[in-house]
Parts: C-alpha cells; sequence; structure tokens
C-alpha cells in the first residue's frame, strides 16, 4: 500500500524524536522534558458530548498568562500542531516557501515536506544569530519564517532588534513566527507585546516544557486577530479533548502558575549547577542556555554520548559538531550526569 501514498509522502523520513530514539537508562535528559510529575484528576464526565473548539476557560487563562487578549489565542494539539496549521494556512504546496534557520528545531522542515511545501535555509551566523542580510536576499516566494527562541538545540536568544528588522522586512509579505516554547524559562525575553505593532507576527508556546505536560499535548499560538482567524478556517473541529483542556486549565490557574515558577526557579538553579560543574572540566565548553538544556562541547562529543548512553544516561547528540544537548533534570539526575561525565572525562 505505501506505493498508493503520495509520493511526497513515500520519501518521508518521519522524525526522529528522542522517544523513537529509544534507549535504557534511568536518568533520561534528552527531550528536555521536565522532571516534576504533577497530579491532575479531572473530570471525565459528558464525554459523550463533543468538546468546544476553543474551549473558552482554556483561552481566557493563557491570553492572562501571556498578557495578550483572548482574541489573539487560538489552542492547538502541542506547538508542533501550530507549525503546521501555519504552513497549511499560508503556503501554496509546490509554489510557496518556508525559511529557517539551522541548527534548530526539527518539526519545521518536517511539517512542510509532509505538506509539500518548499524549504529555505538560512543558517544562523557564527554566534547563533539571524543572518539578516543573506535572509532578505532569499524571500522570493517566502511565505512562513520560522525563528526559535530561545533557540533549540543552541540555548541562545534571538536578539529582539534583528526580530523586529525582519518583521518589518517582511510586512505584508510573510509570516514571522517566533517560537518561544521555551520562553517561561526567561519570561522576560517574550516578543509577545509586538503582536500589538505587527500583524506578521506569530508566536508558538506550549505546555511541554517549564508546565512539565509534554504528554497533555497542548500548545498556543499568539497573533492578531486576523492570524488567528486563519488559523481557525484549517485547524481541525474539535482539536482539544476535554479532559485536556480541564488539565491545561488548571496548569494555568493561580496555583498552577504558581507551581510552574516555583519548579522553573528550581531548574534554572540547576542549570547553573550543571553550567558550572561542566564548565571547569578541560576541554569541555558550556554555551549559555536560557530554556531547560544546555549545550556543551567536548574534545569528541559522538564518543561522550556513546559512553554516556552505555551508562544509561541518555542525553540528545546535536548537528553541531562534538556538542550534546542535555536536558535540564532533577537536582538528582544532574549531579549523577556531571559526576560521570567528569570521572569519564578524567579517565
Ligand atoms: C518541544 C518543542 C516544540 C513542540 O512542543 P509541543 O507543544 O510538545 O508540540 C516546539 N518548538 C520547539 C523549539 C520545541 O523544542
Amino acid at each position: 500500500m505505501e506505493k498508493l501514498a503520495r509520493k511526497q509522502v513515500q520519501q518521508l523520513t518521519p522524525y526522529l524524536s528522542a522517544r523513537r530514539i529509544g534507549g535504557t537508562g534511568d536518568i533520561w535528559l534528552n527531550a528536555n522534558e521536565s522532571p516534576y510529575s504533577n497530579e491532575y484528576s479531572p473530570a471525565l464526565n459528558e464525554l459523550n458530548r463533543y468538546p468546544e473548539c476553543q474551549p473558552e476557560e482554556l483561552i481566557t487563562a493563557y491570553a492572562s498568562y501571556a498578557g495578550v487578549s483572548a482574541d489573539q489565542v487560538i489552542a492547538t494539539r502541542g506547538a508542533d500542531e501550530g507549525i503546521e496549521l501555519l504552513i497549511r494556512a499560508y503556503c501554496e504546496p509546490g509554489e510557496d516557501a518556508i525559511l529557517y534557520c539551522p541548527p534548530t528545531y526539527g518539526m519545521y522542515a518536517i511539517s512542510a515536506e509532509t505538506i509539500g511545501v518548499e524549504r529555505k535555509t538560512v543558517p544562523l551566523t557564527d554566534d547563533w544569530q539571524l543572518d539578516l542580510a543573506a535572509i532578505r536576499q532569499s524571500l522570493d516566494s517566502v511565505k512562513v519564517i520560522f525563528v526559535c527562541s530561545p533557540n533549540n538545540p543552541t540555548g541562545n536568544l534571538v536578539d529582539q532588534q534583528d526580530i523586529k528588522t525582519l518583521l518589518e522586512m517582511t510586512q505584508n509579505k510573510a509570516i514571522v513566527v517566533i517560537d518561544e516554547a521555551y520562553i517561561d524559562f526567561s519570561p522576560e525575553s517574550s516578543v509577545s507585546e509586538l503582536i500589538r505593532s505587527y500583524p506578521n507576527l506569530a508566536i508558538l508556546r506550549t505546555l511541554s516544557k517549564a508546565f512539565a505536560l509534554a504528554g497533555l499535548r497542548c500548545g498556543f499560538t499568539l497573533a492578531n486577530q486576523e492570524i488567528i482567524g486563519v488559523l481557525m478556517k484549517v485547524i481541525a473541529p474539535y482539536p482539544i479533548p476535554k479532559p485536556v483542556a480541564e488539565i491545561a486549565s488548571e496548569a494555568l490557574s493561580e496555583a498552577g502558575r504558581a507551581r510552574t515558577k516555583r519548579q522553573v526557579l528550581d531548574l534554572n538553579a540547576n542549570k547553573a549547577y550543571l553550567q558550572a560543574g561542566l564548565s571547569i572540566l578541560d576541554g569541555v565548553t558550556v554555551f549559555d542556555g536560557w530554556g531547560n538544556f544546555l549545550l556543551v562541547k567536548f574534545p569528541a562529543g559522538d564518543a561522550v554520548f556513546k559512553a554516556a548512553w552505555n551508562e544509561g544516561i541518555i542525553l540528545r547528540n546535536s548537528p553541531v559538531e562534538d556538542c550534546i544537548r542535555i536536558s535540564v533534570g532533577s537536582r538528582e539526575e544532574c549531579e549523577r550526569t556531571l559526576s560521570f561525565l567528569r570521572s569519564y572525562l578524567e579517565s
């Protein structure tokens, strides 16, 4: 039956997520998941009825958290669905293109490929910022531009003035999508307030990282009302299951937000601990990171990755040479990882 599939689809290789790569271990620091497993007990009644397409309580709660108005929010099945909706809504397959700046998150390319939309890449500069001159030269037929900040896997923030320049350069031509999946770890660096000034700005958010709800599959796109209206045309009729809306609303309640804030503080402290411990090791460079992960350069990254893997410490190798991405786990996970790496490198 494979031959019956669209040609594009026959040629696809599925996204190699951390989950699909597998491995056996007791320390999982490869998917930027939260180490906190918070408990919820959603009401499970009235499941005979379809849910609201955009559960009002959830939308209001996220708008309040993000400091935007309710008509500037659409809830999706994870931020990943937001990526797909933006491409499907704005790019004509076979005609239009998306543009992104590697090294960065893999799903922009995968979604475009699945939909049959051309991908253009303009690599980040040596200090992982936007190469605005090269982007300007590559804008032909580009309808959606993805910029990830804090960037996965490098961890750095993208300069806000550059984001404004990009928004101006593309006004009336392309949507600029700022992927803020990790912004809850550095909330002061969000560009959400630019939504008021730039009609071509969209921002991706998720409950998967700081809110410790990767298993829930709940994300949001923030943008002006007009973009939200366009996305509403292509979203599925019932994307958010009732129990998902209930749990997400609880996570976004005052108490839920306070708990997330405490957990973010703890994880940022663990990140500082890991960074301090790793950076004093010979030949190791730790790049400053604004999310819940660090990109770390070793003398021989692949060997370190495999040695950790064999020890049951599952990290993520990265496209950046000799670099490994390490998610910030519990203090104990950070201690065990650090102590393994220290003894491995000193042996
Ligand atoms: C994890 C991640 C996402 C996807 O988040 P989900 O809400 O779990 O789909 C999007 N963008 C980046 C950069 C991520 O790292």
